[in-house]
């Protein structure tokens, strides 16, 4: 377990608690504006300045207003690699979903990652965080029902001049599972995959990254598209017992709670994500 510079699992499922004891956390509720008012919060103890991001979006239940929230350690280089994860959980109204894993895991993980960073000295690049809101669906998962956030951050980042500045993004979806295998996600770049792999392996946990191979559209894609050079999608898609067509028995239902996620995971996944960044940093400067 680690203090200071490193990634702490205990710290990270704390987080993951916290956020879901506030129970269902959908786009525009009352429970996920407590969760960003907690993971502002919890970035001012570590040092940063939350900054939020909101924008109204068209869904297909009506007009929704959502809210990113950013902050940033700034470099010796504004040359920036980005981590983010969505913290929004998917809309229920048939059974009670708190989304320990989905919605829960990145962004516990992502605030941990964020104190972690925040203690060490001043990096060579930028590293900006987003907690993304409105990844998911809120009917049918389409390219104008998802990622909703994301959507909105890589088109006013590119707006603004930002985003010239993203060299690499690491995303975080799905980053708990007790039982927990890391697909490779095959729309991510490869040399930012290799580089996880490699960390992955340094650290005795290749067994547990990018054994089986999976296309998926996520936060990453929209960033891709606005022409960000890399990124990654870190996700678990074997949640529970294997359902065909599925991410596992336990995603999007009443079953992705706590008692099916481990502070280990967190912290594998967090120390492989740090272990790898001083060599994405080197790759992204010049
Ligand atoms: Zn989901």
């Amino acid at each position: 377990m680690g203090g200071g510079g490193d990634v702490d699992g205990v710290r990270a499922f704390a987080h993951v608690k916290a956020l879901v004891d506030l129970g269902p956390r959908p786009p525009g509720s009352e429970a996920l504006e407590k969760a960003r008012l907690y993971l502002l919060a919890e970035l001012k103890k570590a040092g940063l300045e939350g900054e939020r991001d909101p924008f109204e979006g068209a869904t297909p239940i009506g007009p929704i207003r959502f809210e990113n929230l950013l902050a940033s350690i700034p470099g010796e280089s504004p040359r920036s690699i980005l981590l983010a994860g969505h913290y929004d959980t998917k809309l229920f109204e048939e059974f009670r979903f708190v989304g320990a894993n989905d919605g829960g895991s990145s962004a516990g993980l992502l605030l941990e990652l964020a104190r972690a960073l925040a203690s060490r000295g001043k990096p060579r690049a930028t590293i900006r965080f987003a907690f993304l809101d409105g990844e998911e669906a809120f009917r049918e998962w389409s390219g104008t029902d998802s990622l909703y956030g994301s959507r909105h951050l890589a088109a006013r980042w590119k707006k603004d001049g930002t985003l010239a500045n993203v060299q690499a993004m690491v995303l975080l979806d799905m980053v708990g599972d007790r039982d927990l295998q890391i697909v490779g996600e095959t729309r991510s770049t490869a040399w930012l995959r290799a580089l996880l792999a490699q960390a992955a392996a340094d650290l005795g946990h290749g067994a547990k990254f990018f054994k089986r191979q999976l296309a998926l559209e996520d936060d990453h894609v929209p960033f891709l598209d606005a022409g960000v050079p890399a990124a990654i999608d870190l996700i678990d898609y074997s949640y529970g017992p294997p359902q065909p067509g599925g991410a596992g028995a336990w995603w999007h239902t009443a079953e992705d709670t706590l008692d099916k996620i481990s502070a280990e995971s967190l912290e594998v996944v967090g120390d492989v994500v740090l272990r790898a960044l001083p060599r994405i940093e080197e790759r992204v400067l010049p």
